[in-house]
């Protein structure tokens, strides 16, 4: 009997795991198909300063909207991207369609940063330097505008190296931001040699402000520190107006969130900046 049945759960989770592997093969050739007929979008999600509710910049987020299956998110298809190194084109992709779009916001006058989420492969590519420029001078943007995100998990490992690389891109004149900030295992030691510009307070730590008193806590506490080392700070996952309320209390303006707004294609951008305008009564 004890044999029969482990034989069962064995089979069963074989079973499972075959799921999984093949929806990652699955995914993987759909990819490379994927990349050659244009299935991706990016999306941009406004980042407010929640004082004088105008937009100081935006985070480009990819979509991707398969033939039959709709809209496969982000945390499902970047980490098979990043295994099969499919991540090094796509990311390419995602950069130079980003600065395009940073540069017609420019032309209509509109002011903000563009961010963009950076995978582990890309940080350790030897060409992101030499890409990075070079995108820079066909759009013609100013560098100031291009921001990077960074995980902090991408950062340790090899730190020195880590530093190098850092330093390399800061050399572009970009802005570098530590995204989902308090999540990882990052040394505070290593924080202040790390040339970075800004921090993103993961919305782990926001979502459940106010009812949860800890995250309340190091919530105020990452701010108040990323303000002693001089460092920007942009709140995450910001979905209430309690929650916006905190952060200012605590000195923290510049939100993100569905509060505000949920990522947006390039189209709606104007009619969420003019809405907005409205309610500043500007
Ligand atoms: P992330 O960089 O931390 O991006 C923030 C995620 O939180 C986005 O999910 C965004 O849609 C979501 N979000 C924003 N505001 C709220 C909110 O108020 N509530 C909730 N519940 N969620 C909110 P998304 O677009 O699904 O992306 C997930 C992750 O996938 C990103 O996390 C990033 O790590 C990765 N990713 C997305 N686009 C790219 C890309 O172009 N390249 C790379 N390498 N990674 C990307
Ligand atoms: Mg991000
Ligand atoms: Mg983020
Ligand atoms: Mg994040």
């Amino acid at each position: 009997e004890a044999k029969a049945k482990g034989r069962n759960t064995f089979h069963f989770y074989s079973q499972e795991l075959d799921a999984a592997a093949n929806e990652r093969l699955y995914i993987e050739n759909e990819l490379r198909q994927a990349i050659k007929s244009k299935q991706f979008s990016l999306y941009y999600q406004p980042q407010v300063d929640c004082k004088t509710l105008k937009i100081v910049g935006y985070e480009a987020l990819i979509r991707w909207k398969h033939p039959d299956k709709g809209m496969i998110p982000p945390t499902k298809f970047i980490p098979i991207a990043e295994a099969t190194g499919l991540i090094v084109e796509l990311g390419a992709w995602v950069l130079e369609e980003a600065c395009m779009f940073s540069m017609r916001l420019q032309r209509q006058g509109r002011s903000g940063n563009m961010s963009i989420n950076l995978s582990a492969r890309q940080f350790k590519d030897a060409h992101l330097i030499a890409e990075i420029s070079d995108v820079l001078e066909r759009t013609q943007m100013p560098p100031s505008l291009l921001h990077v995100e960074l995980t902090e998990s991408m950062l340790m490992g090899d730190v020195e190296a880590a530093i190098a690389q850092l330093h390399q891109m800061k050399d572009l004149g970009i802005g570098l931001s530590i995204d989902d900030f308090g999540t990882g295992y990052s040394s505070l030691s290593y924080l202040k040699r790390f040339p970075v510009d800004s921090l993103k307070v993961d919305r782990s730590f926001v979502k459940d402000i106010p009812d949860d008193s800890n995250d309340m806590e190091i919530t105020a506490a990452i701010i108040a520190m990323a303000q002693k080392l001089k460092l920007q700070v942009v709140a995450e996952g910001v979905e209430t107006k309690e929650q916006v309320a905190f952060l200012k209390r605590n000195n923290c303006f510049i939100v993100q969130g569905y509060y505000y707004s949920p990522p947006l294609p390039e189209h709606e951008i104007e009619i969420f900046r003019s809405q907005l305008q409205d309610k500043a009564g500007i």
